[in-house]
Formats: C-alpha cells, structure tokens, sequence
C-alpha cells in the first residue's frame, strides 16, 4: 500500500485522483497539490468516500516541492501539472529520494519546443540514487508507446512504419474551446509538423499535410492532419526498425477557423508584449479568455477513438495491425466528472503509477513506456475503463 502525491489539480489531475481513490488495494493515501488549494479542495469534495488531503505548492519553486514531499513522504509523484514544472519535479524527486511519473515531456516557456532530450539528461542520478521515472504515460504519449511495444512483441516480427492516429470525435458546442490546458495545446498545434522518414527527421508546416481516415465502430470517415508528438521521438529510439513514424489528428474546420484567426491576429504568440504598462505574453491571455477545459465535461458528447495502425513484416509477409482505444465523453463524466481527454490522460498516468508501485515495471532510471512488458500495463488499463482493440491485416493499408 502506497501513498501518492499528485501535482496538478486541472483536468487529468482531477481524474488521477478519483482513479487512484478507486484502487484501493494500492493506494493508502493521497494528496492533491497544485498552485490554487481551492481547486484541489473541489476535487477532494468530490470524492467524499477518500480521505484526499490537499496542499498549496508553487511547482517552479524547488525548496518548496522539497519541503511538500519531505512533509507527505510519498512513494511516488505523479507530475499532472504542465511541461513547464517537469524539470523542477524531478529535481525535488532526486533530492528527497521519490520515484516521479509525467504525462507530458518537458517545455521550456519561452520556447515552444519540446523534446525528451531534457529529461533523458537525468538517467544517471536517477540511476544512482536507485529512483525511477516514468516519462510520458498519458495516452499520447503513453498508451500510444505501448500499442506500439505490444504491435512489435504479439504481431508483428518488425514494426517498420507507424501511424499514430488520434480522434476526438466529440462535441462541446461552444465556438472555439480545447479539450485540455489551450496554451499547451495551442502551441502543439501551431508548432512546424516534423516526421520521421529514413533515420531523419523531415519537416513541414503546422498541420499542412491532410488526409482522410475511416474510424472503426460508427466514428467514420474524419480528416487527420500530420503534427509532431512527442512519442515519436522515443518510440524510433528505443524500436530502431521503424523507419516512418507519423502522427495525425482530426480537427473541426470550425477549430481550424477559428485558430487561423487566432495566429493571424497575434493571439497565439508566446512572446512578450507591453499593454497599457504591463508585459503580457498574448497566447497566455488567451487562456484566461477561453472555456477552462474543465467546464467542458458536463458539455462535451461524442466519443474518442486513438490508436496505432503499425506496419511491419510477419513470418515473411507484410501485414499491418491497428490497436485502438475508444472512449465516451459522458460515460466518462459520469464516472469522474470529466470528458474522455482528460479522462484518457488521467487513467494511464494512474496505471503507470501502479506498474511502478506493485514493482510490474520498476527499475532505476528514466524511461518511456515502450521500454517495459506492454500486457501488464494493457491488462490493468482494461480493467480501469480504457480497453483495446485489435485488427489485423493481411497487407498495408494506405491512408488516402
Ligand atoms: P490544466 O491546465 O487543466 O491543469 C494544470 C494544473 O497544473 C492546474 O491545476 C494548474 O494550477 C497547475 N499548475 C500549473 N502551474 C503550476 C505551478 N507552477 N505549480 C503548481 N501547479 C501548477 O491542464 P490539464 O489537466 O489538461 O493537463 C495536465 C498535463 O497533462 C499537462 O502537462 C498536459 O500537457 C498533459 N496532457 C497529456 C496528455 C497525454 O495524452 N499524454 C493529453 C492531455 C494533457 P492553476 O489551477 O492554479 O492554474
């Protein structure tokens, strides 16, 4: 039995606590922490058969996280705050000796660019002072690194190309809102697309490439745009047969409107600008004006659908196989007060957490989810809410 700090009270942090309070027989305690206790509070109330205790931190700040985790004692740290705070959190996790666990790779602020390569600097102290920690173990990244790791260990003899493919197939009915923190998420969006073809990387403009792909169980036929994510980069390191890795995602015309606007006003710049006095960074007022992603859960309808169609040879022949996940926004809402983006992203990071704490995936160092046994992870997920599906196919199929 293990007690668990969580920092982040926004969408996934919320679902991180209702899911941990719900697996008993691996969590004894909990506490909620993040910038607002208020919002942590909210979520404790809404949980009122778990005691939840909840705290203030400044999650930049070092000395502060270090006396909050000396004060909880905590096994582990679950990092649901934003990319901007993982660098920090796994520093107070090196020197108070906690293993930590993300969802989501480091960002700097004032560049929007992420990659692993920050994170993976940290693999020797976690090394020697014996921690783990779990990077990415959201659904993409994460469940996507493991679809992957099970399509290379149960399907296929060599993954050689894969597509990501993520649906929200959902609605919330307001004009323009994002499914999860918009300066996070606007930023992904708006960054150049880069894929990997060929031991490279090849890259293109922001969500210039599009296609259209068939969901499976009623979805149907949605346009996917080509964008970098961040798994790819992990996912080619660590299964060096692949030699494409793409990563799409469907967008409303309605969200591509709006957003087009949006840049070519000015509004998603990440830089300072002076305003009657003050300096204000545009994309971060932005966010204070948009739907707080969390009012959406009572709102949204519809389902998600996000998989990995990966490519490869078996017994000689190509063949292709498809893993996916879908999951009903108000099911979800139902169950943990929350649509099925954050609710996607909170479960896994709870399932990572239990690998690691029942010693199923546990060793010192930083690591991505393809790099343990994906069927230990997969089963628990199941039987959590977020269960899988599998098609095969004889041939590659090609999106069009
Ligand atoms: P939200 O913006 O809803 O929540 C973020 C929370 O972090 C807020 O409660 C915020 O506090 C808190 N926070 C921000 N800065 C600090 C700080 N300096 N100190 C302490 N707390 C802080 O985001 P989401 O819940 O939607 O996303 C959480 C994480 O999940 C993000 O890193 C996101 O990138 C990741 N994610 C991963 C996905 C995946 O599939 N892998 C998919 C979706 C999201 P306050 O309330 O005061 O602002």
């Amino acid at each position: 039995m293990s007690k668990v700090l969580i920092i982040g009270a926004g969408g996934v942090g919320g679902v991180v606590t209702h899911k941990c309070a719900q697996a008993r027989d691996v969590f004894s305690a909990i506490t909620l922490a993040s910038r607002t206790e208020s919002k942590c509070r909210a979520i404790a109330a809404q949980i009122p058969d778990f005691p939840v205790q909840t705290a203030q931190v400044d999650a930049d700040n070092v000395p502060e996280l270090v006396a909050l985790i000396k004060a909880e004692k905590p096994q582990l740290v679950i990092n649901v705050a934003l990319p901007y705070q993982d660098l920090t959190i796994m520093d107070a996790c090196l020197e108070t000796g906690v293993d930590y666990l993300d969802t989501a790779n480091y960002e700097p602020l004032d560049t929007a660019k992420f990659e692993y390569s920050w994170q993976w600097a940290y693999q020797d102290r976690f090394k020697e002072k014996g921690l783990m920690a779990l990077l990415g173990s959201g659904f993409d990244p994460g469940v996507t690194n493991v679809y992957t790791a099970l399509a290379a260990k149960n399907y296929l003899d060599e993954v050689q190309e894969i597509d990501i493919i993520d649906a929200n197939a959902g609605n919330h009915g307001q004009p323009f809102a994002t499914n999860f923190n918009p300066e996070i998420n606007i930023r992904e969006v708006t960054a150049p697309c880069r894929h990997w073809e060929n031991g490279q990387w090849v890259e293109s403009g922001p969500l210039g490439t599009k296609r259209s792909f068939d969901f499976p169980e009623g979805i149907g036929p949605m346009n996917i745009y080509r964008m970098y994510h961040e798994e790819m980069e992990s996912l080619v390191k660590h299964i060096p047969t692949i030699k494409k890795a793409q990563f799409w995602m469907t967008f409303s015309d309605n969200y591509l409107k709006h957003l087009e606007v949006l840049q070519n006003v000015g509004m998603t710049r990440i830089d300072e600008v002076e305003f009657n006095g003050q300096k204000i960074v545009p994309l971060q007022f932005l966010k204070a004006v948009l739907p707080d992603p969390g009012s959406l859960g009572p709102l949204t309808k519809g389902r998600t659908c996000i998989g990995v169609v990966a490519k490869g040879i078996k017994d000689g022949k190509k063949k292709q196989v498809y893993i996916y996940n879908i999951c009903d926004h108000e099911a979800c809402y139902r169950e943990v007060k929350s649509q099925a983006i954050s609710y996607t992203t909170g479960v896994p990071a709870v399932v990572g957490a239990i690998m690691m704490l029942t010693g199923k995936w546990h060793q010192a160092g930083v690591y991505n989810m393809e790099q343990f046994d994906p069927e230990p992870f997969l089963d628990v997920l199941s039987k959590m809410g977020l269960p899988h599906v599998v098609v095969e196919e004889t041939d590659w199929l090609e999106l069009t």
